[in-house]
């Protein structure tokens, strides 16, 4: 039976809990064990699929679909285990699930209550499908206190009854923040949060403490009595020159071993080559590479979580230093692109919603065709290429979609069916916002001989996908002759998945999202061709 590991946190947020719940994964993985992670959302939006990037980062989308929290992005990264929509709930599905079987009659006339009816569907979602799982470590979003949190705490705190202590650590962590004027660290937040977290009734059992400096023996002992934590369960999680740095730092301030000793296991050490070699990469490029990103999201780097890791795991499998370029394409609308593209060796335009900064992507996507810069184009970003290529190589005046409007030609369009295996799914432009997407992972037919069969290695290919519009059909042959070409098509032929231009060193637009399913020991293989691309540009420019 699984082991159920509880990551919440407290003073702040932002300090990193995604990625320690995710850190704390690979390393029990390290050990051997089998691991699952999941997120409790405790905010009303169903998922977060309807939320501005600016409001929340990247919409992370799993292979059954589900649109979910960024730090299920962390999680699939750190251990390379696919997660599902069973992995991430938010209070509006459970309160969505909750008032749907009271409308059913599900619950025989009782009052429904938020204890017990909320905490049972939270427990239920906890526990499903965890049968074959060593360690469940399962990630609170928010910090404790908030009004919204407090089901989820509740919740949780049964759970560890109702399973008892030896099949429940709480970790908590904290900010151990250091105070200039004083000169001094401040154990107080952290107190504070504790004594919060143990008036609902959970005694958190190890602390990991963000700090930008060492905490001395002193103050952690200090935290340990104030907290009623063992010492050696006050584990400091310094600040890291990279993220991969975690696994090994984390376990070497003794974080793993701590959780398993709560649960009295003590087990031979971690196996961590696979994290040092990661490291020593980053740490030691034989070069850099610029790749310039041209986006509309770009004050949140969060927004493109996985697009700035997939290229740097790109940059580990090239041995090079990916430098990333973060260009907002409005500026493209005012002044010439090329002062910004000159010196950088590819330019990649991301997956993107609605008309604004549009036309700067488009200027971009033809800087790179015409001055055979290597460009790689994802879902949106294959939009703008195939509306450049229509206007500018085709001739087709007033190309555009049909996401911002009517144009003239509509180059790109909305599908209203598509097959998905053997079921014919549909899509309504008048329907809900959420989950009217084509989302998820489909497989796609990539052309014997194109560029793309030769990077991926293969010809059939599964890949996530997260839009509403595709290119449309009826302009694909003339775009061809004018040397956008699809190479990759859905099965059944009726939906281009990817389009390359051949007399071009690297000019690659894919439909879907590769960046999701990159990983630091498995970089994807486009963007390991695409950053070795930039390598070559590199040497010419
Ligand atoms: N806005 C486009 C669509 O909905 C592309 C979405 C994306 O880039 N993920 O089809």
């Amino acid at each position: 039976m699984a082991r159920l590991i509880f990551i919440t946190g407290g003073v702040v947020s932002s300090l990193g809990k995604g990625l320690a719940s995710a850190a704390l994964g690979a390393l029990l993985q390290a050990r051997g064990y089998k691991v699952r992670l999941r997120k409790l959302d405790p905010y009303l939006n169903v998922d977060p699929g309807t939320m501005s990037p600016f409001q929340h980062g990247e919409v992370y989308v799993t292979d059954d679909g589900a649109e979910t929290d960024l730090d299920l992005g962390h999680y699939e990264r750190f251990t390379g285990v696919s997660s599902a929509q069973s992995d991430n709930v938010t209070a509006g599905r459970i309160y969505q699930t909750v008032i749907s079987r009271e409308r059913r009659g599900g619950y025989l006339g009782r009052t429904v209550q938020v204890i017990p009816h909320v905490t049972d569907a939270i427990k239920e979602f906890v526990m499903a499908d965890t049968g074959d799982v060593d360690f469940l470590l399962c990630e609170i979003g928010g910090t404790v206190g908030d009004i919204e949190g407090l089901p989820f705490f509740e919740a949780i705190r049964q759970l560890g009854n109702e399973l008892g202590r030896d099949r429940t650590c709480f970790v908590h962590l904290t900010l151990v923040p250091y105070i200039e004027t004083a000169g001094e660290l401040k154990t107080k937040p952290t107190q504070h949060s504790v004594r919060e977290l143990r008036a609902i009734g959970i005694q958190p059992d190890v602390l990991l403490c963000r700090s930008h400096h060492a905490i001395p023996e002193d103050e952690r002992r200090k935290i340990a009595l104030f907290c009623n934590v063992r010492p050696e369960c006050v584990i400091p999680a310094l600040d890291l020159s990279t993220i991969y740095e975690a696994p090994s730092h984390y376990h070497h301030a003794g974080f793993d071993t701590q959780v398993l000793r709560v649960f009295g296991i003590d087990a031979p050490p971690p196996d961590l080559t696979r994290w040092d070699s990661i490291v020593s990469h980053l740490k030691n490029p034989e070069g850099e590479v610029r790749i310039a990103v041209i986006g509309k999201y770009i004050q949140v780097k969060d927004s493109y979580k996985s697009l700035s890791e997939a290229l740097t795991h790109g940059g580990i499998a090239n041995n090079v230093r990916v430098h990333m370029d973060w260009i907002d394409s409005e500026i493209f609308d005012r002044d010439d692109a090329a002062v910004y593209l000159e010196n950088v060796h590819g330019i990649l335009v991301p997956g993107g919603f609605g008309e604004r900064g549009t036309e700067g992507k488009i200027r971009a996507v033809q800087f790179a065709r015409e001055r055979k810069v290597p460009f790689f184009g994802i879902c949106y970003g294959l939009h703008m290429a195939v509306i450049e290529a229509a206007r500018n190589l085709a001739g087709l005046e007033g190309a555009g979609t049909t996401e911002n409007g009517s144009p003239r030609h509509p180059v790109i369009a909305l599908m209203t069916e598509w097959a998905k295996g053997n079921q014919v799914e549909t899509r309504d432009e008048s329907g809900d916002m959420g989950g009217t997407m084509r989302l998820g992972a489909y497989p796609a037919a990539l052309t014997p001989g194109s560029h793309v069969a030769e990077v991926y290695g293969t010809t059939e290919i599964s890949e996530r996908h997260r839009h509403r519009y595709e290119v449309n059909v009826g302009y694909t042959r003339q775009l061809a002759e004018h040397g956008l070409v699809v190479s990759g098509w859905s099965p059944d032929g009726r939906l281009p998945e990817i389009m390359e231009i051949a007399d071009h060193p690297w000019f690659i637009g894919v439909q879907f999202h590769p960046e999701l399913k990159s990983r630091p020991f498995a970089p994807h293989p486009l963007f390991t061709s695409f950053v070795a691309a930039a390598v070559q540009q590199s040497r010419l420019v």
